[in-house]
């Protein structure tokens, strides 16, 4: 996987509360590899995002949004509009992560309005693609996260296909301290790599970066890290505390 740059993103979800928010970013900021050696990501509440930009200013920490609406603006009382993300400057932001897809009912459908919404912005969309316990079918007879991976890219060119990033994260290893084995990780990211070259080619699937998430910790990403489909991590529980998180991306 050494072609493609090391992504690590931290996913803060909605645990952070306020006062732990500057002096987070201030601790790792100075902390991290250069980004041609590995990208580093945190994504937040929108909350934050305005602040957290502006104390990552001079480093190289990407700051990124952990959803948005798929209308740009307009009357949806209480969404946030992937224009206004763009023009505070947010590059990087998550789509149908599983606890929306499970919570808040996102479905594939939407996740890849969300897709266009942020392409369209100039937005890099990070698609996460969840697996239920059991590795279940669709009705169609295709695996449960080729179907998903299927309906994130609908209609999206090849050129931007090259600006997404597909997370494997098993809703079963997600905040439960289970993690998948490498190998298991290794193989639900490989089936995304398959997938992505079957809708369009082995060359935009030897380029779009493909992440493991579900239980990452600063014992078990190198092994995650090792295999040749995984490109980067997503860390959630593991990212809450600033040292933890600085010992994972320097494992
Ligand atoms: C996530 O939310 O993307 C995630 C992987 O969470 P955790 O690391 O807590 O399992």
């Amino acid at each position: 996987a050494q072609k493609r740059v090391p992504f690590i993103g931290a996913n803060w979800k909605m645990y952070l509360m306020p006062d732990q928010v500057i002096p987070y970013i201030e601790t790792i900021k100075n902390q991290i590899p250069k980004p041609s050696e590995t990208q580093v990501m945190i994504a937040a509440s929108p909350l934050y995002l305005w602040p957290l930009l502006k104390h990552a200013v001079g480093s190289d920490v990407i700051i990124g949004a952990e959803n948005c609406d798929y209308h740009d603006t307009g009357a949806y009382t209480g969404e946030v509009s992937p224009k206004a993300l763009a023009e505070i400057g947010i590059q990087y932001s998550i789509a149908g992560h599983s606890e929306r897809r499970h919570y808040f009912d996102e479905d594939p459908t939407i996740v890849n309005k969300k897709v266009h919404a942020l392409l369209r912005n100039q937005i890099n969309p990070i698609v996460c693609c969840d697996e239920t316990l059991v590795r279940t079918e669709t009705n169609d007879g295709v695996h449960w996260v080729v179907s998903q991976v299927i309906a994130a890219f609908k209609n999206v060119s090849s050129t931007d296909a090259l600006k997404m990033m597909i997370a494997y994260e098993p809703r079963w290893a997600i905040g439960t301290g289970i993690t998948a084995s490498a190998d298991e990780a290794e193989e639900g990211c490989a089936l995304i790599r398959q997938t992505i070259s079957r809708i369009y080619s082995p060359e935009v699937a030897e380029t779009v970066r493909v992440l493991y998430g579900g239980s990452v910790t600063p014992k078990n990403v190198k092994a995650l890290m090792a295999k040749p489909d995984i490109d980067g991590v997503l860390v959630g529980s593991a990212s809450l505390d600033p040292d933890e998180f600085l010992n994972l991306i320097h494992y």
